[in-house]
């Protein structure tokens, strides 16, 4: 590793998967001391889990961000979402380094990186692309914000010149580069998310427009072409801008087919993933993944292989006519719309969760057309509940399994129940992955345990 490391003393902030990966690239890479610093306190976390961390070498300092941790440090790594500390602040005034996971990782790759980022579908798209760069030969790392810390590609085959990077970055992550330089840079949307902690559109764009900040000339962004306000950003940017979607873009559709260049063409219905959404998704991956020289076939191999990740529209469980599908990614009102938008029936839908700051009215608007009742669960519920208004049928309920039952008790045969919360799940679970589960167990009790 470079001198970036070796013999540097480094504080890293989170313990979590990308700070715990961070700090094992920082003891290989020959860091003179190592020390983890977290907010929460030993009671809080299982440290067994960080044995072979701390039998290293490593140092865990727990249950606040006290300023003596970093009184020495060189080098302090960020792990995403970490708020602004003043103890951190103080070790940049002093003049450490203070960088994110991400920019860390980037400083430590060779190979030419495809970066994704936007509201959503972030990791539909990082996962589609990474399977088409690797269909196309090259050794591929796909990972990030999404399953494996980019961190853990160091030293790897895919991070050398021949080998290929896709790395799914949030606005948290973003927030924390300064050198971060994909070739190809690809924004999918910005709608309302995470304004609990930005304030305004106006900042959480800002810190995604990150991703073009140290692009050049020779660069690309990959951008929607019916999107103005991401567009802009991209001509901000000194990368060359490349849109998908519209009549004239390098990618788009023809005669209900996704067609590009080097004569690419799938029919919409042969595409592995489904919804609207879904389609503008494949678009971008497919003319990122050509700027990164992907052969056609291998383009169009993943684009009909790939059939998404679980809990994004995932049907879990048919019972007396009614499909029950699983969305517990839609965390944000802006992904709880296209799904609603990708269901073509009749629709109870299943919202609520943790809030977070933004407007419910684009979906309430949409589910007059599209739903038949709504069921509320969690914190979110009496906000959810004062946006309906009279305009829709709701329940509420207290636990998931209430939510299910109600749900179908609600539904008519053709009917789909719908988990698209619109919100975090942190108010009653660890991860949306948790939620999703509990609600494919839920209707697949009710459907006698009988799976699709
Ligand atoms: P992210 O990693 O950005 O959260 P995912 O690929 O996990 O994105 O998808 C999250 C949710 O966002 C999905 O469950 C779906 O409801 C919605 N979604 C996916 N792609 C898009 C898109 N292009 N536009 C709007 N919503 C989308």
């Amino acid at each position: 590793m470079s001198d970036t490391v070796r013999g540097k003393r480094v504080v890293v902030v989170g313990l979590g998967l990308s700070g715990v990966s961070a700090a094992r690239r920082c003891l290989a890479g020959g860091a003179a001391s190592v020390i983890v610093n977290d907010r929460r306190g030993a009671a809080d976390i299982d440290l067994a889990r960080y044995a072979d961390l701390t039998a290293r070498g490593v140092e865990l300092a727990l249950g606040g961000h006290d300023e003596a941790v970093f009184e020495e440090a060189d080098l302090v790594i960020l792990s995403p979402g970490v708020p602004a500390l003043p103890a951190v602040s103080k070790a940049s005034a002093r003049g450490a380094s203070v960088v994110g996971e991400i920019e860390f990782a980037s400083w430590h790759v060779d190979a030419p990186v495809l970066a994704v980022t936007g509201t959503n579908g972030k990791s539909t798209v990082t996962t589609l692309l990474g399977r088409m760069m690797e269909a196309s030969g090259y050794v591929t790392f796909a990972g990030g914000n999404l399953g494996t810390p980019w961190c853990e590609a160091i030293g790897t085959e895919a991070a050398t010149r021949d080998g290929r990077c896709v790395i799914e970055v949030s606005s948290y992550q973003l927030e924390a580069t300064e050198r971060f330089r994909p070739r190809v840079a690809v924004w999918l949307n910005l709608t309302p998310d995470h304004l609990d902690r930005y304030g305004s559109m106006a900042a959480y764009g800002a810190a995604k427009a990150r991703i073009f900040l140290a692009q050049q000339r020779t660069d690309h962004a990959v951008v929607p072409a019916d999107d103005p306000v991401v567009l802009a950003f991209a001509r901000g940017g000194s990368a060359k801008v490349h849109t998908w979607g519209g009549p004239q873009s390098d990618v788009r559709i023809e005669g209900g087919c996704v067609v590009g260049p080097g004569g690419l063409r799938v029919p919409i219905a042969e595409i592995g993933i489904k919804g609207a959404h879904n389609v503008a998704n494949a678009m971008a991956a497919a003319l990122a993944a050509f700027l990164e020289d992907a052969s056609v076939d291998a383009v169009e191999r993943a684009l009909r292989s790939f059939k998404g990740l679980p809990h994004r529209m995932q049907l879990v469980a048919e019972h007396d006519g009614v499909t029950f599908v699983d969305d517990s990614k839609a965390t944000n009102v802006g992904a709880a719309v296209k799904a609603l938008e990708g269901v073509d029936r009749p629709v109870v839908l299943i919202a609520g969760g943790r809030d977070k700051g933004g407007s419910y009215e684009p979906l309430v608007q949409l589910l007059r057309t599209r739903a038949r009742a709504v069921v509320l669960l969690g914190e979110a519920a009496p906000v959810i509940q004062r946006a309906l208004g009279t305009r829709l049928p709701w329940e509420l309920a207290a636990t998931m399994d209430e939510a299910v039952r109600r749900a179908a008790a609600l539904a008519s045969p053709g009917d789909c129940v719908l988990l698209a919360p619109a919100c975090s799940s942190l108010d009653m679970y660890r991860s949306y992955a948790e939620r999703g589960d509990d609600f494919a167990r839920s209707a697949r009790a009710l459907a006698g345990g009988s799976q699709p």
